[in-house]
């Protein structure tokens, strides 16, 4: 799955492409696969059934009723009884089943099931008269269901037809994590594997969609027919896919002879063509890297209308869904970040076909095993394919955003315990995600890429089509040569929190220059840095000058090392090192001095570290502050962005007055020349990190309130009451928003209006979302009160309370808690508590604590964690805000 956080990217180096390889062949049933199918489900899995039957195949018919959101659904588990039991316990939520009986494969009389449904632990029972004897069963169902209107289970999404205009209804399905019993009464666990038939009865005009492809459709009259889609591989019920509604599918054939396609609502047209084209690069090369071809006969991407906040795609096996904003382009209205996103993110996708579903986590306690390999594996093919863009800078980026949940009391293991549908729901944050990236990251980085391909491809061909525990991975490494990999990821999986690295430079002695090292822990909260820390295996590499740099595995809480040469020394040279770098003062100084020079990845990780050391209060605001003056403004375009991105970050940082006034001038006075080289509007011909370098100029000085950037948004902004077109372009968002930040009324009727008239979905969400981003705080309780007045579609509308959050957190949060049952209906159930602690991750108002406190005592403990989780986060910011503010305004003196 592929979280709605920030961009998720990684550092990793190239890898090159044998030139010429002997065909792949598809992978075969492995050993481990096969023998799963033969016993009950072993122990050492956690699960809520009992462990005496296991299904082996699905035979799955639905028939939706999209108008009145309901389903009939038939099923025939083929199942294996282990041992005797008169009662068989399997996953449903929201069915309602009506018949049920168990036929003996062997033959003889079938025999009636008695149900009941525990709601509460979502288990359908089904009672035999008397006990159910070992052997082989097929066990057949009939039951109706409920279509939602989030993404869960089987849902619908209105959207405006591209053509018409006319409102229309799409249904698609999400089951990670744990849906499908929404779906199906199923064993659903992604331990149990099974194969899985699917038919659907569905409107004769619509395409209907699943892993497969179609291998029969029968006209049943009455404008309907039935679709019967081929059996699947053995794979995870969460993999399952359906669709149905009025798409148009644009393919093509792979050079694997895979045929990929990308599914979009009728009338997309050629917007699909960017990504199937990606697709089709990106199939074959993991092919060759996973060293097994992809095993299913087509690989869709579906284009879901709409949003979720919580994810943005799923790779259903042979069936990814993408919502539609992260997949077509529209010259209308994607960003350069947005094209990046569309490449990234089926990369992301594409990875999981291999790495989550041909070998699966047999517990959701290693989701991070999927997720932290699919955001690496996305960064290294992005950057293969784009070196132009600089990727690995992301790499820092994600770095930072798991150290900021990482480095807080309330963080937790990469592999952590999971046992209920909340914490499943929740461990889709930045530590499985992000922390799970950069330790794969660096693992890959201490061993050689050729011994970590290697042990991957180990890895894929044992445990094809079973499932795994991380330690499998990391045996799989280490079998192909990898050293110490075991013990660096134990410690990093294993033990929460972030390294903290306290280096000290002595005098050069005799062409020599000797480091103390001294680990401790990194805690942003003050109040958390005394008493005993653990000690990580740290993998430095450490680089004196522009020499080759050294590498050095310390491995207790004090260490030394001695190097040849006298030039400044760089400690965690290439940025893949998952630890905090404190240098001595002077050490920092000959850095800060010298940091042009460094590679644009050492400068941007030095100065995110250094600012995230400061704002901790490890050191003076200044220590930061001095890298960010320090990196040219001439610098590389990606560099450039992020490093401007920063300097907004710390104006953020002030409080309303004289000195947050002074910075944002001294932000203008730094970055307009820079925008003013690149012109408002992109040039014919120019690079794609030119058009994004103006984008985030124009996001950063409209954010600080740049006179020329505002009346400009303003200008723009106004010219679409004549011109309904005139924001079109890859800058929509950002003069949007630009424009929205200081609206008026009047600006914001337009954009209101504007909303209800475009035909496009992701357009009609760029405008009610910038309604919420008014600093007019009348404008602000405005966009709250249409967000539930049933005018905007739900996933609009959610997305309107969090813009507003980003803003005015305090209003957003106390509108939610007040018409708590109004949002209730926007938001997905299991994410309630994590959208509503999102909204103030901006918050710096004391006030907040005890209102956050109150909320989470209405909760289950296992509900309340995001919000104590933003709570301590808040606590952290008042305990800090003073000092950070009083620095930055000495600092802004002595550069005015
Ligand atoms: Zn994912």
């Amino acid at each position: 799955m592929r979280p709605v956080l920030n961009s998720l990217a990684s550092a990793c180096a190239v890898i090159a492409l044998a030139v010429s390889l002997p065909a792949l062949a598809a992978p075969t049933i492995s050993a481990a696969a096969a023998a799963a199918d033969a016993a009950p489900l072993p122990e050492t899995v956690p699960s809520d059934l009992p462990r005496t039957i296991r299904p082996t195949h699905y035979s799955i018919e639905i028939t939706p009723d999209a108008k009145a959101l309901t389903f009939a659904g038939k099923v025939g588990i083929d199942v294996r009884v282990f041992s005797a039991s008169d009662t068989l316990v399997l996953h449903g939520s929201g069915l309602k089943v009506s018949s049920a009986k168990l036929v003996p494969q062997a033959g003889g009389a079938p025999i009636v099931l008695k149900v009941t449904a525990d709601d509460a632990a979502q288990h359908l029972n089904f009672a035999a008269p008397a006990a159910i004897q070992p052997g082989s069963y097929r066990l057949d169902l009939a039951y109706t269901g409920t279509i939602g209107t989030q993404p869960s289970g089987l849902f619908a999404l209105d959207y405006p037809d591209k053509r018409t205009g006319k409102t229309v209804r799409g249904l698609f399905t999400q089951f990670e994590a744990p849906d499908a019993r929404r779906f199906v009464p199923s064993f659903d666990e992604p331990s149990y594997k099974a194969t899985f038939d699917l038919a659907a009865v569905v409107p004769a005009d619509q395409m209907a969609l699943s892993n497969m492809p179609v291998a029969k459709t029968q006209a049943l009259g009455s404008g309907r027919k039935r679709v019967t889609f081929a059996t699947t591989p053995r794979m995870s019920s969460y993999l399952l896919f359906f669709g149905v509604g009025d798409f148009e599918r644009s393919a093509k054939m792979a050079s694997d002879g895979v045929e990929v396609g990308i599914v979009a609502p009728a009338g997309s047209g050629t917007q699909a063509a960017y990504a199937r084209d990606a697709l089709a690069e990106i199939l074959p090369w993991y092919d060759d890297y996973f060293g097994v071809k992809f095993p299913l006969p087509k690989l869709d991407n579906i284009a879901a209308p709409g949003s979720s906040q919580f994810f943005g795609a799923m790779e259903n096996w042979g069936a990814i869904m993408t919502f539609e904003r992260i997949l077509l382009l529209d010259p209308a209205t994607t960003s350069p970040s947005g094209l990046q996103d569309i490449y990234n993110t089926q990369a992301h996708e594409t990875a999981h076909q291999w790495f989550g579903d041909l070998v699966t986590m047999a517990w959701w306690d290693d989701i991070w095993l999927n997720e932290g390999f699919a955001s690496w594996a996305s960064d290294k093919i992005t950057d293969h394919f784009h070196p132009e863009w600089n990727w690995k800078l992301g790499g820092v980026d994600g770095r930072e955003a798991a150290m900021s949940q990482d480095a807080l009391p309330t963080t937790h293991p990469v592999v952590q315990h999971i046992r209920t549908a909340s914490e499943m729901e929740q461990a889709f944050d930045s530590i499985t995600y992000q922390k799970g990236q950069a330790t794969i990251a660096m693992l890959e980085d201490y061993v050689g890429q050729d011994t970590w391909r290697n042990g991957i491809r180990g890895y894929m061909a044992k445990h094809a089509y079973a499932n795994t525990q991380s330690k499998d991975l990391w045996a799989a490494i280490e079998g192909a040569g990898g050293k110490d990999v075991d013990l660096i990821a134990e410690a990093f999986t294993r033990t929460p929190g972030v390294p903290l690295l306290r280096v000290s430079a002595a005098a050069c002695k005799g062409g020599q220059t000797r480091l103390q090292l001294a680990q401790d822990a990194f805690s942003l909260d003050p109040s958390d840095r005394a008493g005993q820390k653990p000690t990580w295996p740290l993998p430095l590499l450490i680089r004196v000058g522009d020499q080759a740099p050294t590498r050095h595995l310390m491995s207790g809480k004090n260490d030394s090392v001695t190097l040849p040469g006298c030039a400044p020394v760089l400690v965690n040279s290439g940025q893949l090192g998952y630890y905090r770098t404190l240098y001595d003062a002077a050490s920092l100084a000959r850095l800060t001095a010298g940091f042009g020079s460094l590679a644009p990845i050492d400068q941007y990780g030095l100065l995110r570290d250094n600012l995230s050391l400061s704002t901790a209060g490890y050191q003076d605001m200044a220590a930061g502050l001095n890298l960010l003056v320090a990196v040219p403004t001439t610098a590389d375009a990606t560099l450039s962005g992020k490093v401007a991105a920063q300097w907004r970050g710390v104006y953020d940082l002030l409080a309303d007055g004289q000195a947050k006034d002074a910075f944002g001038a001294l932000v203008s006075r730094t970055w307009s020349g820079r925008l003013k080289t690149l012109g408002f509007d992109p040039v014919a011909g120019e690079a794609l990190t030119d058009t994004q370098l103006r984008a985030q100029l124009v996001e950063t000085l409209g954010a600080v309130r740049d006179p020329q950037v505002g009346a400009e948004a303003r200008r723009r902004l106004q010219a679409l009451a004549t011109d309904p077109a005139a924001l079109n372009g890859p800058l929509k968002r950002v003069w949007l928003e630009a424009a929205a930040r200081q609206a008026t009324r009047g600006d914001w009727d337009l954009m209101r209006a504007q909303a209800g008239k475009v035909t496009s979905i992701v357009e009609r969400q760029l405008y009610y979302s910038a309604l919420g981003l008014a600093s007019d705080e009348a404008l602000a309780n405005a966009t709250l009160a249409l967000a539930i007045s049933g005018t905007p579609d739900a996933t609009s509308a959610s997305q309107m309370i969090t813009s507003v959050g980003r803003v005015h957190p305090e209003l957003a949060f106390d509108f939610v808690r007040a018409h708590q049952d109004a949002v209730n209906t926007l938001i997905e159930h299991a994410g309630r508590p994590r959208f509503i602690a999102r909204l103030v991750a901006a918050s710096t108002e004391p006030t907040m604590v005890p209102k956050l406190q109150a909320y989470a005592a209405t909760l289950p403990a296992d509900e309340a964690k995001p919000v104590i989780q933003a709570l301590t986060s808040l606590k952290q910011r008042l305990a800090t805000r003073s000092a950070q503010r009083a620095q930055t305004a000495a600092w802004l003196a002595k550069h005015r």
